[in-house]
């Protein structure tokens, strides 16, 4: 979705805020403006009590009489409160007119911006918006954030901005700056600092400022990111992406993820889409190696888990004989997520005692894969990139005995925005896969049954079946065009 507000902090410091309006909705937009350092100037025939107070002990500059035009002038910023749709629009009108940014209440259509809902930990400030959408979602947001956030954050920003100058200063590698901002914003510096004791946090900062300046040393995560749904990630995967650097993306990786990376980090993708340009195994390889030999943190964003179809151990082999610590952080594979996305069991008493995952990506004939294997009784698996070469693991399936009736459940571009979800038969399944165009990322399984288990199958999953058409023929013409090869 595009935004139509884009989020933005506006400087109040000393600077004119015009307010119209002297009921208790002019007097919540004072109460916030008194957050700021802005001049605010209120313009109201009759104000209520909380405003004329304010208004006496010259907080604020109360203009004792109905709005006109000019007032705007020389405003960074307009609000309307008058409670009196007319009144409201004569002012944004005028604010308009004059290019002053102008907030209605509870009218965005006269608005030109809208606030958001605010946590509050100056100077660390938190707004949340929904554009309007859902107030209630924002007011839940907030609350949730609230209780995160310690109450005295602030003064732990504060204490940042103070030390800023020293710490530029003192460590001038870019790189180690922000890691010994990282160990003290985020360890015992913080503790000490929130905990109020000064001497302490003093002595840390000490110790942290003899450190700070040694060489820092490269290292990869080569990290699973999941099957595209950014809530799938675990806590880790977060950590490692937010610590990184550099990121080394996989096309499979969701863009949604990398908005949970730092926004300073360089990313280099390296997709092999199919088709499109491509980036060589060896060629990562490299890539990996000389981003963390320059001492960089690196993050390596694969699809689902690093260790499932993810060529981990190459890389893992090309760092470690580089001398390159690598970690490991897995994810949720793509069989797993879809899945739980169709509500199938993987494994069940009595029916499925064994559960294999296998590709279907490799070019020679047979696969490589033990079909006699896959169709014993109590076996089931999930099919990975295997959708270009459906012919073929049908026929070999039904070669090696499996039934035609087979339950197999395809689920493309799972737990993404545009997942699609399907069941057929075995008998079916080189039509399904061509006639529904299945080009996205997308699981075969093979061998589950919702009725198995006793369950009923979810409504977000169709059915395919073929239409027994006299003109087979004409199917099969079908079949060599539309032949696709998902990778
Ligand atoms: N390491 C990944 C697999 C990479 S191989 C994992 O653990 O999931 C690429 C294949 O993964 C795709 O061809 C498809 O079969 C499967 N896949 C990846 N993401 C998927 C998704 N969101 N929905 C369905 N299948 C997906």
């Amino acid at each position: 979705m595009t935004m139509k507000y884009f989020p933005l902090f506006a400087d109040l410091e000393n600077v004119d805020v015009l307010v119209v309006g002297g009921g208790e909705q002019a007097a919540q937009k004072v109460r916030l403006l008194r957050k700021t350092a802005a001049r605010v100037t209120v313009v109201a025939e009759t104000v209520g009590e909380e405003l004329r107070e304010l208004g006496e002990q010259g907080g604020i500059w109360i203009v004792p009489r109905a709005f006109e035009a000019r007032d705007v002038e020389g405003q960074r910023l307009a609000f309307a409160a008058t409670g009196n749709r007319v009144f409201d629009a004569a002012v944004s009108n005028a604010a308009r007119a004059k290019g002053v940014p102008i907030n209605v209440v509870d009218a965005p259509e006269l608005s030109t911006f809208i606030m958001p809902a605010i946590v509050d930990r100056a100077p660390v400030t938190v707004a949340i918006g929904t554009e309007g959408a859902a107030p209630v979602l924002a007011r839940e947001i907030k609350s949730r954030i609230e209780s995160l956030l310690p109450a005295n954050l602030g003064a732990l920003a504060a204490r940042a901005q103070s030390l800023r100058a020293q710490i530029a200063g003192a460590v001038s590698d870019g790189r180690a700056r922000r890691r010994l901002w990282e160990r003290l914003l985020l360890g015992p510096f913080r503790r000490a600092v929130l905990s109020g004791s000064k001497a302490q946090a003093d002595r840390i900062l000490a110790a942290e400022l003899r450190g700070a300046d040694a060489p820092a040393a490269g290292r990869v995560a080569l990290i699973g990111c999941g099957p595209g749904d950014p809530d799938l990630l675990t806590l880790k995967a977060l950590q490692r992406l937010q610590d990184a650097d550099v990121l080394v993306i996989d096309r499979l990786v969701n863009p949604q993820i990398l908005e949970y990376a730092r926004r300073d980090a360089e990313r280099i993708f390296v997709g092999k889409t199919p088709g499109g340009p491509t980036t060589s195994q060896a060629e990562i390889n490299r890539i990996l190696v000389r981003e963390a030999s320059a001492g960089k943190i690196v993050a390596r964003l694969k699809g689902g888990d690093p260790f499932v179809f993810g060529r981990a151990a190459e890389e893992m082999a090309a760092l470690q004989s580089a001398g390159i610590a690598v970690e490991v952080v897995p994810g949720i594979t793509a069989a797993h997520a879809c899945a739980a996305r169709v509500g199938l069991p993987l494994t069940l008493r009595e029916h499925v005692r064994q559960f294999a995952v296998v590709t279907g990506a490799t070019a020679d004939a047979g696969l490589g894969l033990d079909w006699q294997a896959l169709t014993g009784k109590g076996t089931a698996f999930a099919v990975y990139m295997g959708v270009g070469n459906a012919p073929l693991i049908r026929r070999h399936l039904l070669d090696a005995g499996a039934k035609p009736e087979t339950t197999v459940v395809i689920v493309e571009n799972g737990t993404r925005e545009n997942e699609r979800a399907i069941a057929t038969t075995l008998q079916d399944l080189t039509d399904c896969a061509a006639q529904l165009e299945i080009t996205g990322p997308a699981v075969i399984f093979v061998g589950l049954d919702w009725a198995d288990a006793g369950l009923e199958r979810p409504d977000t999953v169709t059915t395919y079946r073929r239409r027994r058409q006299p003109a087979k023929h004409q199917a099969h013409a079908k079949h060599a065009l539309t032949a696709k090869v998902d990778r």
